[in-house]
């Protein structure tokens, strides 16, 4: 079976120090945990930024490029940048980053209602961003939180706005979007392209089980704070721990894990360093 590739996911826009001190928050905090991810088995790292004073979510162009700089310098790692809307729905501002040329970003391509908020990705703001991506030689990451998602990656495709091949993060688990069961997994499997690749996301405890079910049918894993900030219950994680142990999870079922370079080819991402 094809090596695994193991994203970091290591920050997102939600979880503070308060939750859980591993949180890295500060841009140097990030790389740090990106080169300690790196050593224990992670291939890809999705990135957000946090303001340092009161660690809300930030769309500061500058936070992004000293993490994306740092990350670049110290690691292999293949960095992909978050275009998530929480810290700002504002496709400007969500589109700044990109021309930092990351090898990656995430492209959510429909809108979800949260528990108390909706994220909004209109069709134009999709196509706006995923044509940035284009323009910049950015690789994306189809974020689908919906079935429907997929098509409508599929339909950016037909346009000539994603390139082939396509891949995929199924985002589980999370309160409005799609529930966390294997029978839901097969069927997002079954639903995209053969050639494309897919990796799977599973929020709070759905992490280790639904990696866990990635591995064995031929997927990848993202794991990290971002999606859940135990390593079981009442024991509090840190990156490292959850890339390491889903290394390890992996090697125990007989599948390898990919190197950032081997994930580069996996991905047919063209080498940029
Ligand atoms: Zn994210």
């Amino acid at each position: 079976m094809e090596k695994l590739i193991i994203t970091i996911a290591p920050t997102g826009s939600i979880p503070t120090k308060k939750n859980n001190p591993n949180v890295p928050i500060k841009p140097d905090e990030i790389i740090q945990t990106g080169i300690l991810c790196e050593k224990a088995g992670a291939s890809i790292i999705h990135i957000h930024a946090r303001n340092p004073a009161d660690e809300t979510a930030s769309t500061d162009f500058q936070i992004f490029k000293e993490i994306y700089q740092g990350l670049s310098r110290e690691t292999n790692l293949i960095i992909q940048i978050s275009t998530g809307g929480r810290a700002g729905m504002e496709y400007e501002k969500r589109s700044e980053r990109l021309s930092l040329k990351p090898e990656m970003a995430s492209l959510t391509t429909g809108s979800v209602n949260f528990t108390s908020s909706v994220y909004a990705n209109s069709p134009d703001l999709i196509r706006a961003l995923a044509k940035d991506m284009k323009t910049y030689g950015i690789k994306p990451e189809i974020e689908v939180f919906d079935v429907s998602m997929i098509q409508n990656a599929l339909d950016l495709a037909d346009q000539d706005l994603v390139s082939q091949p396509l891949h995929f993060n199924f985002v589980m688990g999370l309160k409005g979007a799609i529930p966390a069961t294997i029978e839901n997994l097969v069927h997002l499997k079954n639903s995209i392209p053969r050639t494309a690749t897919w990796t799977v996301a599973g929020i709070g405890a759905n992490q280790l089980k639904m990696c866990t079910h990635a591995i064995v049918m031929g997927g990848h894993v993202r794991v990290g704070l971002e999606d859940c900030i135990y390593f079981c219950k009442r024991e509090l994680a840190s990156n490292e721990q959850l890339v390491k142990r889903i290394g390890q999870v992996s090697n125990i079922i007989g599948r390898e894990i990919a190197t950032p370079d081997e994930a580069r080819e996996i991905l047919g991402l063209i080498y940029k360093k």
